[in-house]
């Protein structure tokens, strides 16, 4: 089976094809003004060449700012999710994440799973994003893709007060006219994007493993400040402007595996009376508040094809109906919840 992940950030799209845990195609290309636009060129780009029709996908998920706007994918996820799934599948023993984007800046907690478990994001400001790093270079005449290394030959950093895009660019101008070197200008601004970052990242949990994603990762000037203030080498991906889609294709092909699942029923019919229960695994997130409430501890969580799916106890099948009194008296007698109504997706029914 084959799966696609679409990335449209602010300053990027980025796309892959997934089959048997493999990247089998990847495409990058600038947003543009016209992300419905982008995204077909961006799947025609990602085909070419693989032998592979749009029609063989088996499921798409799209994520980044312009994630609504992908018309040929089945649904959505964040950002954040999609970072932290795609972190996840490179470096398992990641539980940090920075990712410093084209227009913001997030820091991400993450499980051994790759699920997000806190975060906080800068998207006010554009000074140490991407888009301030490109017109930084554009100021002193540098190649983007050369800042990193030509900040790490400065002997002499100057120190910069604000990372603001507009005093930034007044204030390196000023610099240059001066006969700063650039690499001391951009050691500055390096550190003063670093410590902002730091401080973005002292909003979560610095835990280990520490990774940092997104275009600016390759920034090998800006990577070392950060890691000297974290104190950890951060782990960083052959390509950082690819861990969203790829956590997008992820979150597809472990989608598509979740729709194929089956609803389950649970109960019997005989002489003494019928009563089921009914489980939709395709529904079921594993939440557990089923088991929660549960007064007669009828459910259970159990791994179904790596998923968590509640499931009825072997030891209550055959006893339903001497154990669970139905909704109405379940609701009245249980201070009103039951499992049906704190299962928020509609995954239970019982009949009898
Ligand atoms: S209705 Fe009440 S007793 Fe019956 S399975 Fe649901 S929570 Fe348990
Ligand atoms: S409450 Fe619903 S979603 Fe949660 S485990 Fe039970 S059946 Fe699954």
């Amino acid at each position: 089976m084959i799966y696609a992940g679409v990335d449209i950030g602010s300053r990027a799209a980025k796309a892959v094809l997934l089959q048997n845990n493999t990247i089998i195609s990847s495409a990058i290309r600038d947003t543009g003004a016209e992300s419905v636009k982008t995204s077909e060129e961006l799947l025609n780009e990602l085909l070419n060449g693989t032998g592979i029709k749009a029609g063989e996908i088996s499921y798409t998920i799209a994520t980044g700012y312009g994630r609504v706007l992908v018309p040929y994918a089945n649904e959505n996820v964040s950002e954040i999710s999609a970072h932290a799934k795609g972190i996840n599948w490179y470096f398992p023993t990641v539980r940090t994440i920075l990712d410093m984007g084209g227009q913001d800046c997030k820091a991400i907690n993450c499980d051994g799973n790759g699920n997000v478990t806190n975060f906080v994001m800068n998207d006010k400001c554009a000074g140490g994003t991407g888009r301030f790093l490109e017109m930084i270079a554009d100021v002193l005449d540098i190649p983007l893709n050369e800042i990193g290394t030509v900040s790490l030959s400065s002997n002499h950093e100057i120190p910069f007060n604000t990372i603001c895009a507009v005093f930034a660019k007044t204030e390196a101008l000023r610099h240059l006219r001066k006969g700063v070197s650039r690499a001391d200008i951009l050691a500055g601004l390096h550190e003063a994007i670093a410590t902002r970052s730091f401080n973005l990242l002292k909003r979560v949990s610095i835990e280990a493993d520490f990774a940092i994603t997104g275009g600016i990762s390759k920034n090998s000037g800006l990577v070392a400040k950060i890691a000297e203030k974290v104190q950890m080498k951060p782990q960083l991906c052959d390509d950082p402007q690819l861990c969203g889609a790829i956590g997008a294709a992820l979150f597809a092909r472990d989608k598509s595996a979740h729709t194929n699942r089956t609803k389950m029923q649970y109960g019997y019919e005989d002489g003494t009376g019928s009563y089921f229960i009914s489980l939709d695994e395709g529904l079921c997130d594993g939440c557990g508040k089923c088991a929660d409430v549960c007064p007669a501890g009828i459910f259970c969580l159990v791994q179904r094809d790596g998923y968590k799916v509640a499931e009825v106890k072997q030891t209550a099948i055959k006893r339903l109906s001497a154990l669970c009194p139905g909704f109405i008296t379940c609701r009245t007698g249980n201070h009103g919840v039951t499992c049906k109504n704190v299962c928020k997706h509609n995954a239970i029914e019982h009949s009898w």
